[in-house]
C-alpha cells in the first residue's frame, strides 16, 4: 500500500499516527493511505518556513517570478503524469484533470508578472517638499486548506500568487486526492524555488485547527464546504489572521424564451453533468421562463441527457466518471429520494448506476428532475453530483429572484437573445459571477474568482489584484527631505493639505 506522506523543508516526511484511505473512485478500493498530521507535523513545517521566508521576501520580484516561468514549463512537461495522478484520485475524466491543472496554470502565468503587480504608488509634492508613496510587502508565512475538487486549479491559485509575493506558504489539501499538490510542490522545488518556502501538511480537521491556531500564520485562503469556510473564517479571525473563506454553490441557469435552445441543452449538459457535477461553478439548476420554454427545453433536454456516457476517468470517450468516493455517491442518492419524497418529478433517474467491469466504482448517472420548488430541501442545498434541476418560472422578475434569494451566490448565467434582459440582469442578481450566453463564468487568472453570500467569506477575491492585495500588506511612506533650512510653523494640530 502506498503512503502519501508530508511535503516538509523540502523532502518527503513520514509522520502521524493517523491515516486516511485514498480510494480509486473507478473500482471502489483503496489505492494509498495519506497520513493525517498534528501540530506538531505543522510546527516542524513553521521552523523551515519562518526560516526561509525573509531571504524568499528579500530575493527580487523578477527572481522570483523566474522560478513561477520554470514551474509553468516543469507543469506542462508532466502534465500528463499529472492529469492521470489527478484523475485515478479525483475521477474525473482525463481531458477535465488537464483543464483543472490548466486553469491554476493561468494564475502561475499571472504570478509571473509579479513585479508589474507589486508595484505601489506615488505621489510626488503631495505637500511643500513631501512625496506619498507605498508598497506592497509579503505577509510572512501563509496558508491554504483546499477541496476535493479541484485539486490542481485550487492550490494553485493560492500558492502561485502568495509565493510570488514574497510569502512562504504551507499547503494543507484535501486529504481525498492528496497526490497531486505533493508533486506539485515537489515540481516548485525542482523549478528552484528554496526549501521550506512550499510545504505540504496532510491532515484533517486536526491539522485546519493547528493552523487556524498557529500564532505566526498570518493569513489563510480556505475553498470549501460553507459551514466549514464560515468555520475557518470565524476561528482564523478570532486568531487575528486574514482569511478569506469560500464556500458551497447552487448556480442557475436562466433561459429567456429567445435563447437559442440547442446551444443552451448544448451548454447545459456540459455544465451540469460535467466532472460529475462535482464543481463549485456548475450549473445544477435551470430556470426556463415560461412554460412553453419549459416544455420545449425539457423535450431537448432528456434525450441529450440519455445520450451521456459516463464511464472510467480514462475513457477517452466517457462525459463524466465517477464521484470521488462512496460516501458522496450516498448523499448524492439520498438528495435524489429527498427530491421524490418533496413532490418533484423525477424525469431521469441516476440511481443504481453500475459500469460493467467496474461495478464498486462510485458511479452515479445523470439525473434530471422537472418542477421543482423553492421551498424544497433539495433545491436549496447543494448536491454536488450529476443531478440537474429544473425550475420553471413564469416571468423574468422572478428569475431574477430565484438566484438572488438563494443561500448561496457564488455564479449564476443568463442564455438569451436580448441583450436589454441580459444587462438588466448582470446589474441586479445577487450573485459574485455571472455569465452571459456563457455556462460556467468562472473568471479568467487575471480577473478575480469569488461568490457573494454563504459562497464566500471574508472581502476579498482569490487571485488577479485581489489575489495580490489578499498576500501582501500595504505600507505607505510620508517623506520629506529638509535642505537644511527650518520651514513652517511648529504644528500642535494634524497636518492638512487645506
Ligand atoms: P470540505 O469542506 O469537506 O473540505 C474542504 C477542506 O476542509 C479540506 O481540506 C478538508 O480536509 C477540510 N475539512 C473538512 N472537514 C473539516 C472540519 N470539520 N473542520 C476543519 N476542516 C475540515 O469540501 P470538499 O468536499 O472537499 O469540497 C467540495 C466543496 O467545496 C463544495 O461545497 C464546493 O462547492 C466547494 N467549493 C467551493 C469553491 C469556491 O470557490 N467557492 C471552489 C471549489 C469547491
Amino acid at each position: 500500500m502506498r503512503n502519501i506522506d508530508h511535503f516538509i523543508g523540502g523532502a518527503a516526511y513520514a509522520s502521524g499516527e493517523r491515516t486516511s484511505d485514498v480510494f480509486d473512485p473507478n473500482n471502489g478500493v483503496v489505492q494509498a493511505q495519506v497520513r493525517l498530521g498534528t501540530a506538531a507535523d505543522l510546527q516542524k513545517a513553521m521552523g523551515n518556513a519562518l526560516k526561509a521566508q525573509p531571504a524568499w521576501a528579500a530575493t527580487n520580484p523578477q527572481r522570483r517570478a523566474r522560478v513561477m516561468f520554470n514551474f509553468k514549463a516543469l507543469v506542462e512537461q508532466n502534465m500528463d503524469e499529472l492529469a492521470h495522478l489527478l484523475s485515478s484520485e479525483h475521477g474525473k475524466v482525463i481531458a477535465d484533470a488537464k483543464g483543472d491543472i490548466q486553469r491554476g496554470l493561468e494564475v502561475i502565468e499571472f504570478s509571473c508578472g509579479i513585479p508589474h503587480a507589486l508595484k505601489g504608488e506615488y505621489t510626488q509634492g503631495a505637500g511643500p517638499g513631501i512625496d506619498v508613496f507605498s508598497m506592497r510587502q509579503p505577509l510572512g508565512v501563509v496558508a491554504g486548506i483546499t477541496p476535493f475538487n479541484f485539486p490542481g486549479m485550487i492550490p494553485m491559485w493560492m500558492f502561485g500568487v502568495a509565493i510570488a509575493c514574497g510569502n512562504a506558504f504551507i499547503l494543507k489539501p484535501s486529504e481525498r486526492d492528496p497526490s497531486v499538490p505533493v508533486r506539485l510542490a515537489q515540481l516548485m522545488q525542482e523549478a528552484g524555488l528554496p526549501d521550506g518556502i512550499l510545504q505540504v501538511v496532510n491532515g484533517d480537521k486536526e491539522m485546519v485547527d493547528a493552523i487556524l491556531d498557529h500564532e505566526d500564520i498570518k493569513a489563510v485562503s480556505f475553498v470549501g464546504s460553507s459551514d466549514i469556510a464560515h468555520y475557518v473564517y470565524k476561528r482564523g479571525v478570532a486568531a487575528g489572521k486574514r482569511v478569506q473563506a469560500m464556500g458551497g454553490a447552487k448556480n442557475h441557469g436562466i433561459v429567456m424564451p429567445d435563447a437559442d435552445l440547442d446551444q443552451v441543452v448544448n451548454d447545459l449538459t456540459g455544465a451540469a453533468f460535467g466532472s460529475a457535477g462535482e464543481r463549485c461553478m456548475a450549473l445544477p439548476v435551470v430556470v426556463p421562463v415560461g412554460d412553453k420554454t419549459a416544455n420545449a427545453l425539457r423535450e431537448k433536454l432528456i434525450p441529450a441527457i440519455e445520450k451521456l456516457r459516463v464511464g472510467i476517468s480514462t475513457d477517452a470517450e466517457a462525459h463524466y466518471g465517477p464521484v470521488v468516493n462512496a460516501a458522496h455517491k450516498q448523499k448524492v442518492e439520498n438528495y435524489i429520494q429527498m427530491g421524490v419524497d418533496e413532490g418533484a418529478e423525477l424525469v431521469v433517474d441516476g440511481r443504481g448506476f453500475t459500469l460493467q467491469g467496474h461495478e464498486k466504482g462510485f458511479f452515479v448517472g445523470p439525473t434530471l428532475f422537472d418542477h421543482v420548488k423553492p421551498t424544497m430541501q433539495s433545491y436549496q442545498e447543494e448536491i454536488f453530483g450529476p443531478v440537474l434541476q429544473i425550475v420553471r418560472a413564469d416571468s423574468f422578475e422572478e428569475a431574477v429572484r430565484l438566484p438572488s434569494d438563494h443561500q448561496y451566490g457564488n455564479g449564476v448565467a443568463i442564455f438569451t437573445r436580448n441583450g436589454h434582459a441580459a444587462r438588466e440582469f448582470a446589474a441586479r442578481v445577487n450573485v459574485g459571477m455571472v455569465g452571459i450566453n456563457v455556462p460556467i463564468p468562472v473568471p479568467v487568472a487575471y480577473h478575480t474568482f469569488g461568490g457573494w453570500k454563504r459562497s464566500a467569506f471574508g472581502d476579498i477575491n482569490q487571485h488577479g489584484m485581489e489575489g495580490v492585495r489578499f498576500w501582501t500588506k500595504t505600507k505607505t511612506v510620508t517623506q520629506r527631505w529638509p535642505d537644511g533650512s527650518v520651514t513652517g510653523e511648529n504644528a500642535f494640530v494634524i497636518p492638512t493639505m487645506g
